[in-house]
């Protein structure tokens, strides 16, 4: 989609630290981390967030979780854990309209979600 900047980053015309990549996802590095370990899982195809998701598009989910699964281990937080957010709409804070899941790690967590 024009001027998306995960489309963007997606089609290599913005660069970013890519983590890992299929045909489908492309997990890369948050420009602003919260934690050691903060790399945001993408699909390649735009969907606004996960109020798009339905029963045509979400094979995606395991696409991403597929991909979600491989940065974790290559990044060493597999067994010490991570948490995978996605925020959707406004009152979440989502700031890019195209979805994306945080995989946030590498340090202790707040327990709480919030
Ligand atoms: P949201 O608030 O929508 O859930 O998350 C958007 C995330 O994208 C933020 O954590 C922000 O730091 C990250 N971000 C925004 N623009 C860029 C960019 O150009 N490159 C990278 N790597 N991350 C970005
Ligand atoms: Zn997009």
């Amino acid at each position: 989609m024009d001027n998306c900047i995960f489309c963007k980053i997606a089609k290599k015309e913005i660069p970013s630290t890519v983590e890992y990549e299929d045909d489908k996802v492309i997990a890369f590095r948050d420009i602003e981390p919260a934690a050691p370990v903060h790399v945001l899982i993408v699909p390649k195809v735009h969907i606004k967030n996960i109020k798009e998701i339905n029963g045509d598009n979400a094979d995606l989910l395991k696409d991403i979780h597929n991909a979600a699964n491989k940065v974790a281990e290559k990044l060493g937080v597999a067994e010490s854990g991570y948490r995978l957010i996605t925020n959707c709409g406004e009152d979440a804070g989502q700031t890019v309209f195209h979805l994306h899941y945080h995989l946030v790690g590498g340090r202790k967590l707040s327990p709480r979600i919030l």
